[in-house]
């Protein structure tokens, strides 16, 4: 039997103006906290992506590359107090509208090895789910056993999650409609694929490496190899274009909404 648990997923580039450093889309915060209060989906984890918050200095001090440098420690810090500020943010919009929001952050219960999650302390999340509060965690820097730290996305801890958890459902907000047959912000004649079954989606994995074009792969195709394992896993999965007013709110609802569903057959 499933838990019936709802995981749904922010991306950076829906809450925050991903070419201005540090900026908030507050107007998208706001609108999308009142739909998830509106949507009243329980039990449900929120789990964000940086965005314009964290990436640009976790890039200058290269934390993804791992400790190298003294001088990194302090980039570490500013990564991870940025995305705590982000995560301010985005807690009190929804304790605003009336959902008991928590604030929880991934690098005090998660270790990587490699980028990859080894450690997962899921307790502290269990007890929180019990008693009716929302665990709303983000992609954060975190402690890593081979290189110092790294940088570990929303989108695995997502992954990792609804595995554990064993989720009834996914829902990956974007700041596109779905899943394309390329980039849609670089190829005009992408187009929206609205249904995938899991091998499909290993097709056009390959198919995509195969055309060797290497800023195509990274965004959401980056974001569906972490979904591969839910998926295999039988989450059902849709991303929706989480920009457009509704669609959370409708998708948290399981109404019909534009966006691309991925099951496992
Ligand atoms: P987020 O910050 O919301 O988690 P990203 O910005 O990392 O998401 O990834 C989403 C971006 O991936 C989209 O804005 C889009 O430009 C890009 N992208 C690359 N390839 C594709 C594709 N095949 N289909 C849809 N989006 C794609």
């Amino acid at each position: 039997m499933k838990s019936k648990i709802t995981l749904l997923k922010l991306g950076g580039s829906v809450i925050t103006k991903k070419d201005e450093a540090s900026t908030p889309n507050f107007q998208a915060i706001t609108r999308l906290a009142k739909e998830i209060c509106r949507a009243e989906a329980s039990p449900i984890i929120i789990v964000h992506g940086g965005g314009s918050y964290g990436h640009p200095t976790a890039r200058t001090y290269r934390i993804a590359e791992g400790f190298k440098d003294k001088r990194q420690l302090l980039g570490f810090s500013e990564t991870h107090e940025a995305m705590v500020s982000l995560n301010r943010l985005v807690v009190k919009a929804l304790v605003d509208c009336g959902l008991p929001a928590f604030g929880i952050a991934p690098s005090s219960f998660a270790v990587t090895r490699q980028r990859r999650i080894q450690v997962f302390e899921d307790e502290p999340l269990k007890q929180a789910l019990k008693i009716g509060l929302v665990p709303v965690l983000y992609g954060d820097a975190v402690l890593d056993y081979e290189q110092g730290f790294a940088i570990l996305s929303g989108d695995q801890i997502i992954a990792v999650l609804a595995v554990r958890m064993n989720a009834e459902r996914l829902i990956m907000g974007a700041d596109v409609d779905g899943l394309y047959t390329a980039d849609p912000k670089v190829d005009p004649s992408a187009h929206l694929i609205s249904h995938l079954a899991l091998k499909d989606l290993q097709q056009l994995r390959v198919k995509i490496g195969e055309a060797q074009v290497p800023d195509v792969t990274g965004g959401m195709l980056g974001k569906v190899s972490e979904l591969m394992l839910p998926i295999e896993h039988g989450v059902q999965t849709i991303i929706v274009n989480a920009l457009k007013q509704d669609n959370i709110y409708k998708a948290l609802k399981g109404e019909e909404v534009v966006g691309t569903k991925i099951t496992k057959t």
